[in-house]
Formats: C-alpha cells, structure tokens, sequence
C-alpha cells in the first residue's frame, strides 16, 4: 500500500492528454493528486515525470525511454485506448514499470461505425447528400441493396468483429468468419460460421476486417484477393490501412471489380489531400473515427484509472 501524506495524498497521477473527467474524478476520489498538462513535448515531460507514480497517455505523447529515466517513481505508463506504439516497452520493462492500456473500451464504437459505413455504402446515402448539397436531385444514380438475408465475412473475429457479428445477427445476416484462432463460442452464439479466407472472399456480399496489423496482415487485401470478391461487394476497413492494398483498392473500385468501400484508416494517416480515393463516388471515407464516441473515451478513461489505482494501491 502506497503511503499517505499529511493531506491524504497517496501518490500523483501525470496525466498528458485529455481523458474523460470521470476518469479524474476516479483518481481524485481514491487520492490521488492529478496533474493534468495537454500533450507536452519530450523537454515538458521529462520536467513532469520527476516525481509522478503514474502517468496517462493517449496515442499522443511519446513516452520515450528519456521520459522514463527522468522519472524515478514511476510505476505504471497507462494508455488511454489500444495501440501502444507511443511507449519505449523495453525500457518500461528493464524498470519494472507496468504498462496497461484499456482495448475493449472502444469495439462497439468501432462496430457501430462500420455498421455506420455498410449502410451508407449500400444506400449510398454519403453520395446522394453530397449531391444534394450540389442540388442535384440523384434518384435514378442512388439504387441500393437492402442488408437483410446478405452475407457479412467477418475477417478477425476479437473484441470488434464479436460486436459486429452481434448486430449483424440482429439485421438477418447470414454471417461467414475467418480467424485463426476460432472461437467457437461465440461464432455459436450470433449464428456465424468460420469458413477459409478464400470461401469467405468469394461468398460474401459485405467484408470487413477486424485484424490487428502484423506482419501476416500487412496487404492481407491484395489485387489477388480482391479478385475473388463479387463484384457486388462491398469491402470496410476499420482496422488498420495497411491491411488493405490501397493502390489494388483504387483499381478495384474504379475498374468494378467490387461494388464499393468504406474506410475509416489509411495506408497514409492524414489522408492527402486529393488522393485517389476522395475522386471515387463509390466509397465512402472517415477521418480514423472508430473510437471516437463520448462513451468510448468515457470507458478508454474510466479503466485505465481503475488499473492505476488497482496497481498503485497494492503497492
Ligand atoms: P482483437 O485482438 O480483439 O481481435 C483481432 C482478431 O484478429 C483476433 O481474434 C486474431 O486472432 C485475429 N487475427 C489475427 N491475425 C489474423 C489474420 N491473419 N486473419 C484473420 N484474423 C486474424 O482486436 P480488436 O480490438 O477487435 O481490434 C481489431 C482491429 O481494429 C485492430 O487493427 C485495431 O487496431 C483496430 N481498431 C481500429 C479503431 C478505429 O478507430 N478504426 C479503433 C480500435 C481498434
């Protein structure tokens, strides 16, 4: 148990990027001194870090291995959200500071959005608003497809692809997985089955990927396997760009190899300006938005201090 002070203090929580006040709050109540200073750089931190316990990032700032160093009490880097490509592990790890970070507080954003996407490629709702605004009344170039009775090939079936199997099997779905580690259990439970990737390409009328990015994922969507998708199908990408061939990606879409895309994640984060996807009416973009819901930060937030105070209490 870490010791009190004369105020009641038990330890001083750095936090360097915005996180839900109820987060804070959490701290605060278990007491914890909070600090809160928005996404200072290396020289800031380094001054900060002296004599923190704890410290809260998001995919902004860099806890680098300088940081680390300057910070003597320091016992747990948190991250508010998943990816830890912010924070020098190894050096956290030679100094026995734990590093925790909150994965599942945003899957049903994400599975919210793609559903999001998914409709609003099949109704081309993105496009006709866009004509709208240009007073172009686009009845005759709007023809959709109803969802009901289609099937969605779920390619990762974790956290995320989990959530969308869950509302796809509310919206009538016919649901195909590939995964490499099946679970059973759940693809049992929203009426899925696991099929190859090729069965599952050629199959389904909607796809989307759920893989976290990794060697074996990178281009897991090449021209090769865009090949064997209908041309009716429509392709999501929420996961990472560069699970998707983006230069295959353009042909396809220009050349009606696939019917259309929705993409919230980009090969090039920013997506520049006038790339080749923002001239195709066929797909619909995002600007990386997935987690990007009040609940999801409120969650991100909320567990990362739960595991601080779990930790930092045991001592
Ligand atoms: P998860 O770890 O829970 O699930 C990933 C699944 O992919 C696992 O079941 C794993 O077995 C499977 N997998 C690994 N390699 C595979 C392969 N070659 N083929 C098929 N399946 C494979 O992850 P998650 O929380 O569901 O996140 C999935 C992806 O979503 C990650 O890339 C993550 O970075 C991304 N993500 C995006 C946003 C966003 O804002 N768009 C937000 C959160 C997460």
């Amino acid at each position: 148990m870490t010791a009190e002070n004369a105020d009641g203090i038990i330890g001083k929580v750095l936090v360097a990027a915005p996180i839900h006040e109820k987060a804070l709050e959490l701290l605060r109540k278990n007491g914890f001194e909070v600090l809160y200073r928005e996404y200072p750089d290396e020289d800031q931190l380094v001054e900060l870090v002296r004599d923190v316990d704890a410290i809260i990032v998001r995919s902004k700032p860099k806890v680098t291995r300088r940081v680390i160093e300057a910070a003597p009490k320091l016992k747990v880097i948190a991250r508010a959200g998943v990816g830890l490509d912010n924070v020098d592990l190894k050096a956290a790890e030679e100094r026995g500071i734990k590093v925790v970070n909150s994965p599942a507080a945003s899957s049903r954003s994400v599975a919210e959005l793609v559903i999001g996407l998914i409709f609003s490629v099949a109704r081309k709702i993105a496009f006709a608003d866009r004509k709208m605004r240009e007073g172009v009344w686009a009845k005759k170039q709007c023809m959709g497809i109803e969802l009901e009775g289609k099937t969605i090939g779920i390619i990762g079936f974790g956290r995320i692809g989990y959530q969308i199997g869950k509302i796809a099997k509310a919206l009538n779905m016919n649901v195909l997985l590939y995964d490499p580690h099946p679970n059973e259990e759940r693809a049992k439970e929203i009426g899925g089955r696991f099929a190859s990737l090729e069965d599952l390409l050629k199959e389904s009328d909607v796809i989307t990927l759920h893989v976290p990015l990794l060697d074996s994922t990178y281009h897991l969507i090449n021209e090769e396997r865009l090949k064997l998708m209908k041309d009716t199908a429509i392709l999501i990408n929420a996961s990472r760009g560069p699970v998707v061939d983006t230069e295959a990606l353009v042909k396809a879409l220009k050349e009606g190899w696939i019917a259309g895309a929705g993409l919230d994640v980009y090969e090039e984060e920013p997506l520049p300006k006038d790339h080749p996807l923002t001239k195709l009416d066929n797909v619909v973009l995002t600007p990386h938005i997935g987690a990007s819901t009040v609940e999801a930060q409120m969650r991100a937030g909320v567990q990362v201090a739960e595991k601080i105070v779990e930790i930092l209490k045991k001592g």
